[in-house]
């Protein structure tokens, strides 16, 4: 955070530095677009495949094959999700939510990408639908489905407030991922990344810069629906703070599951599609 007494006197041309207008850091006139008109009618004629309920407090794994979609679904009540996602093939490959900050801004929606971890970064899913897109930002500058958050964790809650708590999304996330996989705990934290915050409510303070978050808007059948590029692990957590209006690392919230379903779309509707290839960067780094 920035002093309210900074201790280094402004230098005479300070508003002038001030003025000067910031330009993009990546501008994305020459991002690869996703063929969502492809997209569009693909997810038209889709057939369930498989779901999987994720209980309040807890998180669980689930599988995408390429090709398909996946949906997050709010039942029940207003609960927020931490989703962490992997090549299928390859836990090395996982989701880079800084970079995917980078190139598509703090929060997400329909035509924004999921991206990969180098050397692979490539888009592993993108957003094909979601129900919150309405909300934009408000007048705290808040908006939905953020890339900013971490995930809530039990070491930031034991530096904080001290005491062991074992449901923060960290935790849920870890004991999920070795459920499925059969990792022992401590080799299954280490897959364990940053997050996007499916639902959560966030921003940062104007004046302080600090990150906040409000009660999330969504509804009992909001969704935030993905096309999966490659084939995908993931891994759902219902985070403790519920609708994350109060507090999280704590069992204080009202916490409700979520519902993710998996959904394949009827043969022949994405003729030329293909799964992108890794990034095409030759790896030599100037050596
Ligand atoms: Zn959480």
């Amino acid at each position: 955070m920035k002093p309210d007494q900074p201790q280094t006197a402004p230098p005479a041309d300070a508003s002038a530095r001030r003025a000067v207008r910031p330009v993009i850091c990546y501008p994305t006139d020459t991002l690869p677009l996703p063929d969502m008109a492809l997209y569009r009618t693909a997810r038209e004629k889709t057939e369930k495949i498989a779901e999987v309920m994720v209980p309040p407090r807890d998180a669980r794994c689930f599988r995408v094959p390429a090709g398909h979609f996946f949906r997050i679904i709010s039942v029940e009540g207003p609960q927020v999700g931490d989703l962490n996602l992997w090549s299928a093939d390859n836990l090395g490959e996982r989701f880079y939510s800084g970079k995917t900050r980078a190139l598509h801004g703090t929060h997400l929606s329909t035509g924004d990408r999921i991206w990969s971890c180098f050397p692979y970064f490539r888009p592993m899913a993108t957003i094909t639908a979601d129900t919150l897109d309405w909300y934009g930002f408000d007048e705290f500058g808040a908006s939905v489905h953020d890339v900013i958050g971490t995930r809530c964790d039990p070491y930031t809650h034991n530096l904080l407030s001290g005491g062991q708590y074992h449901h923060c999304c960290h935790s849920n996330l870890t004991r999920a991922l070795a459920v499925e996989t059969g990792m022992p705990l401590a080799k299954a934290e280490a897959y364990v990344h940053d997050v996007l915050n499916v639902f959560m409510c966030t921003g940062f303070a104007r004046d302080s810069g600090q990150y906040f978050m409000k009660a999330s808007p969504v509804r009992p059948g909001d969704f935030l629906e993905f096309f999966a590029e490659i084939g995908l692990l993931g891994a759902l957590s219902a985070c403790p703070g519920g609708d994350c209006s109060a507090e999280h690392s704590s069992d204080k919230a009202r916490c409700y599951p979520l519902l993710v379903e998996i959904l394949r779309p009827a043969d022949g509707l994405l003729s030329g599609w293909r799964p992108p290839a890794p990034n095409g960067y030759d790896r030599s780094h100037g050596a």
